[in-house]
């Protein structure tokens, strides 16, 4: 059992080049600076979090020495020590930094704001805080920023404010230096990461510069070439495999468009021989009115074989420019059936054929012209191909919904290698192509190889399809199924 294939020929009307589209960036530069933007945006954001942090905890740090060698002096004062023997103790000295830049530095007045004691190297600038910390509040002391020096500032004994001090020359030089090891490892991360990014970017890019180089050299008189597969990654194999797909298809229909070409050439070269012949035969000496007669008769069938020829490949190159589009009037296949073997019979009861039909009545939307010359086809085949004395059946009914044609034969059959090639374009299944010795017969001729070819371009056009079921010896079924006209069913089932 087989149907016809989608219709491979089709005439497409030339096109110029399409102009070349403004080029912008390279996909693969695109890339790059995508994946350093955000690198720049990660290196950004991670080193400027850690040096954040490290910061604070450095700062802290000191608060907390500070405020430690504050507590030793409020101690101090609760035990009732003089005011002049105040000092910060040794034990902090080595942890604010031995630099005389990082040197600490006390003052202490009353609650009333006298000045009690003091280090004696305190800045100038340096002011009693104008709240002391609240005592059993969530923080025992309180800092601030003073002439560029972190100063913390708790409360002592009898309410006196104890101010310490000192410049955060130590660590700032810690911070600079963590900036500058940040920036580093930053420099380093952007250059091993712009160079991981630009091979990657060429990684991406490189194979579909090869697949774009490849397309280029592919032009109509080379499509047997083919892309290469990349392996570097699935989408851009799909891509290859698609594009090899579609050249197949090209390379197919370019093929075909070709051999369809040639074919036709052929087919039409035998009339126009037997004319020229037949002509120059006639011409080349005077010759008896029953000679010239039987020159005519030869000349007219080999005529009307060129012009049945013409009409088939005008019909079949409307179907390839999808211009064959049937009218759509409610039509009875019966009908049509009937009409078309009324003007078969002759040819059947020539060939000592019988032809008998069952023909019930059913409706779909189509073009009466055009189905009617899909049942020619079908019977004229069955009549051709069949066994002196054979009978050809013709049915028509309502099926699974579809209006339906069977045409069968009890011919010779078709090979199953051939079922699928008899809807092929000027495919015999004999391969009987050769011009025939008498020129009475290639005149007339015998099928064009189009037939059935124009039977399937027909029923596609109409929403249909076409099967056929043969084996060897045993005849041939063709059944062509076709859309039931929905009004007029409906009518027609609601008045019976
Ligand atoms: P042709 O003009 O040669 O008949 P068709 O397209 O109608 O062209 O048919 C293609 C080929 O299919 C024929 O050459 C013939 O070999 C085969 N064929 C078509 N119909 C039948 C049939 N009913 N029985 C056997 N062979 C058939």
């Amino acid at each position: 059992m087989s149907s016809p294939n989608e219709p491979e020929n089709s005439a497409q009307p030339e096109r110029l080049p399409s102009p070349a589209p403004r080029a912008g960036r390279p996909l693969w530069v695109e890339i790059l600076l995508a994946q350093l933007a955000v690198l720049l945006l990660v290196v950004l954001g991670f080193g400027g979090t850690v040096y954040g942090l490290l910061r604070q905890s450095i700062y802290r740090e000191a608060e907390a020495d500070l405020f430690a060698a504050a507590q030793l002096i409020e101690r101090d004062l609760a035990s009732g020590q003089p005011a002049t023997q105040l000092e910060i103790s040794r034990t902090y000295w080595h942890r604010f930094g031995p630099a005389p830049r990082d040197r600490a530095y006390f003052v202490v007045w009353q609650a009333a704001g006298k000045l009690l004691a003091d280090s004696g190297d305190v800045p100038k600038q340096v002011t009693p805080a104008k709240e002391l910390p609240k005592r059993g509040g969530p923080r025992p002391y309180a800092t601030r920023w003073q002439a560029g020096d972190l100063q913390v500032i708790a409360r002592g004994p009898r309410d006196e404010q104890i101010l310490i001090g000192r410049p955060l020359g130590k660590e700032q030089d810690r911070l600079r230096n963590l900036l500058s090891t940040l920036a580093l490892i930053g420099l380093a991360a952007l250059a091993i990461g712009g160079l991981v990014a630009w091979w990657l970017a060429r990684r991406i890019t490189q194979p579909i510069e090869q697949l774009t180089q490849t397309a280029e050299q592919i032009s109509a008189r080379q499509l047997d070439q083919r892309l290469p597969s990349p392996t570097s990654s699935t989408e851009l194999l799909s891509l290859a495999t698609v594009f090899n797909r579609m050249l197949d298809r090209l390379q197919g229909a370019f093929q075909q468009q070709t051999r369809f070409t040639s074919d036709a050439s052929h087919e039409l070269r035998t009339p126009v021989t037997v004319i020229l012949t037949q002509a120059e035969h006639s011409l080349a000496r005077p010759r008896s009115s029953d000679e010239y007669r039987a020159a005519l008769d030869t000349c007219l069938r080999a005529a009307r074989r060129m012009k049945r020829l013409v009409d088939d490949l005008l019909l079949l190159a409307r179907a390839d420019a999808g211009r064959l589009q049937p009218r759509r009037e409610v039509c009875d296949l019966a009908e049509v059936a009937r009409t078309t073997l009324a003007w078969l019979e002759p040819l059947a009861s020539e060939q000592k054929i019988q032809l008998m039909s069952q023909l019930t009545s059913t409706l779909t939307a189509g073009d009466a012209q055009q189905l009617g010359q899909v049942v020619a086809n079908l019977v004229g085949n069955a009549i051709q191909y069949n066994r002196p004395g054979g009978e050809v059946q013709v049915t028509t009914a309502t099926e699974d919904g579809w209006a339906l044609l069977r045409v069968r034969d009890k011919g010779p059959g078709i090979a199953l290698a051939d079922q699928s090639r008899i809807f092929e374009r000027f495919f015999r299944a004999d391969q009987a192509r050769t011009v025939p010795s008498d020129s009475t017969a290639a005149a007339s001729g015998q099928g064009t190889g189009l037939g059935l070819s124009i039977v399937a371009e027909i029923v596609t056009a109409h929403g249909g399809t076409i099967l056929v079921e043969s084996s060897l010896g045993d005849g041939s079924t063709f059944t062509v199924r076709l859309p039931l006209e929905d009004e007029a069913a409906e009518a027609k089932l609601k008045s019976s």
